[in-house]
């Protein structure tokens, strides 16, 4: 059984935090390839060496001294050198970095130097192979990742070895200029090894136990998600939770491969398990709760608009005219509701009800602003009688108005829009009765 650890910014922060990881990786013969970040923040104000990486070459891109930047950054990593008491020749390969950042050679190599100096101490500190992501992490000539041609040359390369550390975040195009993915995109590193190597398991070691139900921030210490669907981590985190880079999924879904968030600082919590199915009933019937605020509602009305054949195109056509794309767009007999974002479509807004008009030549619409829409997703919902109950009568206990309804089609969804202000509250009105009531 194969494991692919991917491990946090703040996991490498410092030489305490890779000895942590040091214990997690020796703790399972299993966990043969390890993919690192670079080293983030060590304490709440800190700066992520990333961030110093593209602060750093902006100075040098426009010709300013850079030197004392660039010490600031070598300081990070002899610390963490030293710290480990490893023999790492920093000296050289801050000359090399010196030299491409004065040669303005880009701004993807200099971000991707953080993985891979973390990636260099990792290898030597763990006595593993280091294999130089971009060797075996390949971007087209347009600078899009090539999955396919990555696959095999990263299986071919990474069947050979035993054991090795592949650093996070970039790859390199074919006339070998580094490229990297977008920002948090190690986690899509981890899950590209997961895949190449065939693994059981793909880790991602991070500084929280898991999903939890909710938003911390709205609830105080949501419980753990035990076991989420990739399907359902879609829907939560598209309405706006996140621990994982979004496109990281894709690779290990492919394969069906399962992801299991830890903590690396509580190294014995089961963390959550991300799979492709399972029969696991949630235990609290809902696996999660999420939403977002800003939203617009373009209310429509035609009289016999459900006769009218092409009509929603035609609404829809105007939105597409200003590229503004809809959330939801419940529908009523002779209504129907197109949701976008209130930010995007502010400023096209008589551009489209103009389109609107000429195109579709409705009775009237109604525009309803400031709303908030919240996801309740769960797997488990379409076999639980009373789901939908449960959730609106918390919010009418919770003196909130219902705006809209939407139920997707698979039953494992129900959107509810409410005002902006009531957004905090119905979030914890449904956590409550599901979580703390358990009726
Ligand atoms: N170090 C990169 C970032 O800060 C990538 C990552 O950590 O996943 O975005």
């Amino acid at each position: 059984m194969k494991k692919v650890v991917k491990f946090g910014g703040s996991s490498l922060a410092s030489a305490e935090q890779f000895e942590k990881v040091g214990a997690i990786i020796r703790a399972d013969a299993n966990r043969r390839y390890v993919v690192p970040s670079a080293p983030g923040r060590r304490f709440p104000k800190d700066t992520k060496v990333t961030d110093m990486l593209y602060h750093c070459y902006a100075t040098a891109a426009e010709g300013r001294n850079f030197h004392e930047e660039l010490y600031a950054i070598r300081g990070r990593y002899t610390e963490i050198v030293e710290g480990l008491g490893i023999e790492v020749p920093l000296a050289e390969e801050f000359n090399v970095i010196e030299k491409n950042f004065a040669a303005k050679i880009g701004e993807d190599y200099a971000a991707s130097r953080g993985e891979y100096l973390n990636g260099r101490i990792m290898a030597a500190y763990l006595g593993y192979e280091f294999v130089d992501a971009a060797e075996v992490i390949c971007f087209d000539e347009e600078g899009v990742f090539d999955s396919e041609k990555t696959d095999k040359v990263m299986n071919e390369r990474l069947k050979k070895i035993e054991r090795a550390v592949i650093p996070g975040f970039y790859g390199a195009m074919p006339d070998g200029r580094i490229k990297t993915f977008s920002r948090g995109g190690s986690d899509i590193t981890g899950s590209i090894v997961a895949r190449a190597t065939r693994a059981a398991l793909y880790e991602n070691w991070t500084d929280v136990s898991g999903f939890l139900l909710t938003d911390p921030r709205i609830v105080d210490n949501p419980v753990v998600i035990s076991t989420i669907t990739y399907k359902e981590l879609r829907e939560l985190s598209y309405m706006g939770a996140s621990v994982l880079h979004d496109e990281s999924i894709f690779p290990v879904r492919k394969a069906g491969i399962p992801i299991n968030i830890r903590n690396t600082n509580k190294p014995d919590d089961p963390g959550t398990m991300i799979v492709k199915t399972t029969g696991a009933k949630s235990k609290y019937t809902i696996t999660g709760i999420a939403g977002r605020k800003g939203f617009v509602a373009v209310n429509v009305e035609k009289d016999r608009m459900n006769s009218e054949i092409g009509f929603g195109r035609k609404v829809l056509e105007a939105f597409e005219m200003y590229g503004i794309s809809f959330e939801h767009m419940p529908s009523g007999i002779d209504t129907l509701s197109v949701f976008v974002e209130q930010e995007a479509f502010e400023p096209k807004e008589q551009a489209v009800l103009a389109a609107i008009n000429r195109m579709a030549q409705p009775d009237v619409i109604k525009i309803d602003t400031d709303l908030a829409l919240i996801a309740v997703v769960g797997r488990s919902m379409k076999d639980a009688r009373g789901t939908a109950g449960r959730v609106f009568a918390s919010l009418a206990h919770a003196r909130i108005n219902v705006r809209m309804i939407d139920q997707g089609s698979d039953e494992e969804n129900i959107i509810i829009g409410v005002k902006n202000d009531d957004f905090e509250a119905a979030v914890r009105a449904i956590y409550q009765i599901f979580v703390d009531v358990q009726l």
